[in-house]
């Protein structure tokens, strides 16, 4: 089987709270997706998704996406999308880095391969564990009493997990982490994520102000090593994010016990392929996981649930379902959230059917 045609479609993911903030005063309104289409010989076409949280969270943005396809796309054509090692290997030796490029066509070549094997992407991950995973719910930063409000509101619809946008004046966030803590029961768990916003010593005042809050720290500072520092002074569970991007600091940060939990995000690793090798990894060091991607709509959350659901339950923290903030519907057969869990499908591949009439006209075709 021989990848015959890429296409890239541009979609615009508005989100039902309007607004989505986070740390240092960033905010996205309208998400810009790619979904990346690749057409075979064989008749067989699989979807991916690569949709960055605005230009200024990771080092990938939008239209770099696009441009980078156009970079690497010809390099694909003629290549067996089952053969996904050796897709990859052909991927990065075409295009040093920008592993967010890469993303959307190694989805897509899962998806064909699914098709084509007959299996669900999370079978062909290494298996399904139970019936759903449990989400976490990420609350847009506000005042206190706004995102304790908010918290109680998705309690209700069913999430138990809910991860805080801190990260910006230490005092506020302390009262943010309060307020929002005395909403919580039994068996919620917070987490409260500073991406990257505070410095060394304003981490180390906000975990000390918080001592007795069941509270999870994600990625306090900007740093590895800040983070490392502060993780050393920190009664509480924690989460690194953003330095993860590689196994070379994942290994480092396993053996500096560096973290309890580590967020894995699709497009930050290159790929469901290259995360996979993570994962595992993750696994069989015994540390737990937020698996995910920067953003993105049904095609994004599906291959997150196949992800998620394909890892063993004891290791997964936490999941999102995407798909449940935006306003668009970009396919059929995605996860659709039932009491705060999503399942992956059990159909073939992702399980989804694009619904062309939103994607529209390819804004990108390469090969055909
Ligand atoms: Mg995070």
């Amino acid at each position: 089987m021989k990848i015959t045609r890429i296409l890239a479609y541009r979609v615009e993911l508005p989100l039902h709270e309007t607004t989505y903030k986070w740390s240092g005063g960033k905010s996205v309104t309208i998400f810009d997706s790619t979904i990346v289409q690749v057409e075979t010989d064989a008749g067989l076409i699989g979807y991916g998704e690569v949709c960055p949280l605005g230009p200024f969270y990771l080092p990938a943005y939008a239209d770099g996406v696009r441009a980078g396809l156009r970079e690497l796309g010809p390099h694909v054509l003629g290549q067996d999308p089952r053969q996904l090692a050796k897709l990859n290997r052909t991927m990065d030796a075409a295009l040093k880095g920008h592993p967010y490029v890469k993303s959307g066509i190694d989805i897509a070549c899962w998806d064909i391969l699914g098709q084509a094997s007959r299996l669900p992407v999370c079978e062909l991950l290494g298996g399904r564990y139970g019936n759903d995973v449990p989400l976490y719910r990420a609350i847009s930063q506000e005042s206190p009493e706004q995102m304790a409000a908010k918290v109680a509101g998705y309690r209700a619809e069913g999430y138990h997990r809910f991860q805080l946008k801190v990260g910006g004046d230490p005092d506020v966030d302390i009262a943010r982490i309060h307020a929002v803590a005395a909403k919580l029961q039994t068996g919620d768990r917070l987490i409260a994520d500073a991406n990257t916003g505070w410095v060394q010593h304003e981490a180390v005042r906000v975990a000390k102000a918080v001592r007795d809050v069941d509270v999870y720290i994600e990625q306090p500072c900007l740093t590895y090593e800040e983070c490392l520092a502060v993780r050393r002074q920190c009664p509480h569970p924690f989460v690194l994010d953003e330095n993860i991007d590689g196994l070379d600091v994942l290994l480092r940060a396993k053996a500096d016990l560096a973290m309890d939990v580590v967020n894995l995000k699709i497009s930050k690793f290159g790929g469901l392929t290259k995360i996979r090798q993570a994962r595992d990894l993750c696994v069989s060091m015994g540390i737990a996981m937020t698996l995910e991607d920067s953003w993105g709509g049904d095609i994004a959350t599906a291959a997150i649930a196949h992800l998620a659901q394909s890892t063993p339950p004891e290791l997964l923290f936490t999941t999102t379902d995407f798909n449940s903030y935006v306003t668009v519907s970009t396919a059929e057969g995605a996860p659709q959230r039932v009491k705060g869990r999503m399942a992956a499908s059990t159909a073939p591949g992702l399980g989804i059917r694009p619904k062309l009439a939103v994607l529209g006209e390819p804004v990108l075709a390469i090969g055909g």
